[in-house]
């Protein structure tokens, strides 16, 4: 589902942020990306999505070559990639159910099927009565379901999760965890960065740890492994 070989980025000012990764995450995963800040989890996620263009190497994410992939084309991979934030980032002046349907339309969806999967989305993240509202009228853990929503309206094959619980009480980030593990049991592979030693002990999954740009660590229902 992605594969990574021999990916390195530099940054314009010469710091390499990833220095010679290779991975291979199948169908179906569900992946945590952990280690320091700065160690280059971002910027590992974000070469997924082809937010990065990485320097040199080869990355294929569900058939897509990213690193070939011409600009005009981003659109595309878009639909096939899911991509949820720290900071949620919804659109402040649209309603919740605008929030959702606009991945559709970004995508000219049939005006009949936006509707249909708009509220069957918004009905898995249980929020179908909030459709009206405006995301400042939700509490953190909503507007990141409201976000959870978006990034699954067009049914990707993969999720990029960077930090997902980051902004989140404890309580509230096991049900957006909750709803994550549903919906790769669903079907859809997970990759998702964090900085919370919690979840990853108590949701055992596969382990990528990064530091200084290389992959130290690639464990099975593996462990957090930092104090932080
Ligand atoms: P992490 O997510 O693990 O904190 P990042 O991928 O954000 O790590 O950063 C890895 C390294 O690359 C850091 O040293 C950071 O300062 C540097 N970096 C990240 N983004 C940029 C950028 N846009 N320009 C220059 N350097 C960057
Ligand atoms: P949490 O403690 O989980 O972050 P909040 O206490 O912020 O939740 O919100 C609890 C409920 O109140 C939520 O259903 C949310 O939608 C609603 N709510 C919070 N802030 C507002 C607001 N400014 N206007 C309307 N409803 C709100």
């Amino acid at each position: 589902m992605i594969e990574m070989q021999d990916v390195w980025k530099t940054y314009p000012n010469h710091h390499s942020a990833i220095q010679g990764i290779n991975i291979k995450i199948d169908r179906n995963e569900f992946v945590y990306v952990v280690g320091p800040s700065g160690a280059g989890k971002s910027t590992f996620m974000k070469m997924m999505y082809r937010e990065v263009k990485p320097t040199k190497g080869h990355i294929h994410v569900n058939g897509f070559n990213l690193a070939k992939l011409k600009q005009r084309k981003i659109p595309y991979i878009r639909r096939n990639i899911g991509v949820i934030f720290q900071d949620f980032r919804l659109l402040p002046q649209l309603t919740v159910y605008e929030n959702v349907a606009f991945a559709m339309e970004a995508i000219e969806a049939p005006r009949k099927q936006i509707k249909k999967r708009t509220m069957e989305v918004l009905d898995l993240v249980k929020l179908k009565h909030k459709s009206k509202s405006m995301p400042n009228q939700l509490s953190g853990g909503e507007q990141q379901r409201v976000s959870i929503a978006r990034a699954i309206v067009n049914s990707p094959a993969v999720i990029i999760a960077d930090e997902p619980t980051g902004n989140l009480d404890p309580e509230t980030s096991v049900g957006i965890m909750n709803l994550l593990e549903e919906i790769n049991l669903r079907g859809t592979t997970i990759v998702m960065a964090t900085h919370n030693r919690d979840i990853v002990n108590n949701y055992r999954k596969r382990v990528i740890a990064i530091e200084g740009g290389k992959i130290v660590r690639d464990e099975y229902r593996g462990e957090y492994g930092y104090e932080d």
